[in-house]
C-alpha cells in the first residue's frame, strides 16, 4: 500500500518538494478564507502555510491527512 504523496512549493527557498500526505496538515476553518494546509519545507526547514481550496481540501482529506478544527467553541 503506498501513501498519496503531494507536490507542494515553498514561497522560501521555492523548492517544490514532493512529500507524504502525512507530512502535511490541514486546518479547516469556518470558511474556505480561513482554510489552510501546512507543511514543513524538507529544504530550508521553512513552516509553510497556504490557503488550501475546496479541491486541495478533498485531496488531502481523501489521503488521509490529519484534520484541525480552527472554530470549535465559536
Ligand atoms: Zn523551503
Amino acid at each position: 500500500m503506498s501513501v498519496t504523496r503531494f507536490r507542494a512549493s515553498c514561497p522560501d527557498c521555492r523548492v517544490t518538494a514532493e512529500l507524504d500526505a502525512l507530512a502535511f496538515r490541514l486546518a479547516l476553518g469556518r470558511t474556505a478564507e480561513r482554510t489552510f494546509y501546512s507543511f514543513t519545507c524538507p529544504a530550508c526547514g521553512s513552516a509553510v502555510r497556504k490557503h488550501a481550496g475546496a479541491r486541495i481540501i478533498d485531496a488531502l482529506t481523501g489521503a488521509g491527512v490529519p484534520t484541525m478544527k480552527l472554530h470549535v467553541g465559536t
